[in-house]
């Protein structure tokens, strides 16, 4: 790989972080998007910002023109998603961007695609992910939510849990089971749920960061279109690991962990002796230095993806280091800020306005969500280095 940006990549960068610098207020930093954020939510001034992203085609700068990308190269979304987060800006709903718009644009029908696409771009539709039910995590495949076919609908009774987002979801991307008698993986069925459909019940679920995160969601007798399927019928196992690739590829950016570190150098810098003490200076220059690494793993699946490749294990690989690298920034956070780093949002002594004690605690969930540590580990296993199952 060539780490230098190309002379057309170069300017592209520059032109994204001068319009950043010009268009983005100052005090619109996203809360930290770089573990486990899904983006712009309800907020007026987030919006705003979007429109403006909108307007350049700049809310999914990869996507084709025909469904309101801007058609750039995947290597300019890669350097349009660093700059963002370098600068800390409120990105696009990364469920929807990154995740069900990118699967639809693989699987779905021309008219999915036009259902569907311009209205994630405009941010009209924001899109939750219906994967994991209280006994199916790990085990995805034993899922038990049903779809059965009546006429011109399917009708879908269960219950899906940890589904982040669903408050503010106007879809929801949806694995039921649509044959019982094949086997687990070959019954499963892909849906693009109306989350407003009589039947829908979403109760939230507050998170260790005391956030209202994600919910529990369920079904009693839901109406879905048949055009709301997506591929085909007891397929939807084969579509969901494409969602799946895209989630593992997207969901920690190193450049956002690089930012957090330093953010966290600038902050001990400030603080008098003798905080910055020996063996922490040399804890952040590791961190410093396992960003660096992060940021040339994330390098490697973008280049792939570049290529037109579908990075599987490769996606593994920077999941579980970016995931195990923030939880490790969270406790440097907290050793660095001593006593003050247990303080919240709200109290005047709270380092970065709460901020340190927000890495920690949101950082425990990101090597559970999108698969555990000990899953990518097995996938790494097997199909990265060929070893057998047991
Ligand atoms: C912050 C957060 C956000 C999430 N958002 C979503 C969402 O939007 N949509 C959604 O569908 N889901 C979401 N999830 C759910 C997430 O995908 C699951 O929690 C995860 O896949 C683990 O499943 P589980 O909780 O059922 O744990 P289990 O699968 O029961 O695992 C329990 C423990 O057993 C281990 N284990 C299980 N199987 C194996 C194995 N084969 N080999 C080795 N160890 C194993 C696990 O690693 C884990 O330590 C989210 C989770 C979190 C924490």
């Amino acid at each position: 790989m060539e780490f230098r940006d190309s002379p057309t990549d170069a300017s592209f960068r520059a032109e994204v972080r001068e319009f950043i610098a010009r268009e983005m207020p100052d005090d619109l930093r996203a809360a930290d998007d770089a573990v486990l954020g899904v983006g712009i939510g309800e907020d007026e001034r987030e919006r705003d910002w979007l429109r403006k992203l909108a307007t350049r085609g700049w809310v999914a700068p990869a996507w084709p023109k025909e469904y309101g990308g801007a058609g750039m190269t995947v290597m300019q979304q890669f350097i349009f998603n660093e700059e963002m987060a370098r600068a800390r800006a409120p990105r696009p709903n990364f469920l929807a961007i990154g995740l069900a718009g990118p699967t639809i644009i693989v699987h779905g029908s021309e008219e999915q695609k036009r259902e569907h696409l311009p209205a994630i771009l405009s941010g009209e539709t924001f899109w939750c992910q219906g994967f994991s039910e209280p006994g199916a995590g790990s085990d995805l495949a034993s899922l038990q939510t049903r779809a059965v076919q009546d006429g011109d609908d399917f009708i879908i009774n269960g219950q899906k849990i940890w589904t982040s987002g669903a408050h503010r979801s106007q879809r929801m991307m949806l694995l039921a089971r649509t044959d019982t008698d094949a086997p687990k993986h070959k019954g499963i069925s892909y849906f693009l749920l109306n989350m407003q459909s009589p039947g829908v019940t979403v109760r939230p679920l507050t998170n260790l960061a005391d956030t209202p995160s994600f919910n529990e969601v369920f079904f009693d007798n839901v109406r879905v279109p048949k055009k709301d399927l997506l591929g085909e019928l007891n397929r939807g196992w084969y579509v969901a690991t494409t969602t799946l690739d895209f989630e593992r590829s997207g969901i920690i950016n190193g450049v956002g962990l690089q930012t957090m570190v330093r953010e966290l150098v600038d902050y001990v810098r400030e603080r008098p002796r003798p905080h910055a003490h020996e063996a922490l200076r040399h804890e952040l220059a590791d961190r410093m230095i396992e960003a660096e690494v992060a940021i040339v793993l994330s390098y490697r699946v973008a280049t792939m993806q570049a290529k037109g490749l579908i990075p599987n294990q490769e996606a593994s690989v920077t999941k579980l280091y970016g995931s195990e690298l923030a939880q490790r920034i969270g406790r440097t956070a907290i050793r660095a800020a001593g006593l003050y780093g247990a303080l919240t949002e709200g109290s005047a002594h709270a380092p970065l306005g709460g901020r340190l004690d927000a890495w920690y605690r949101i950082a425990v969930g990101s090597t559970i969500a999108g698969g555990t540590s000990e899953i990518q580990r097995g996938v790494i296993a097997q199909r990265g280095l060929g070893l057998p199952r047991e």
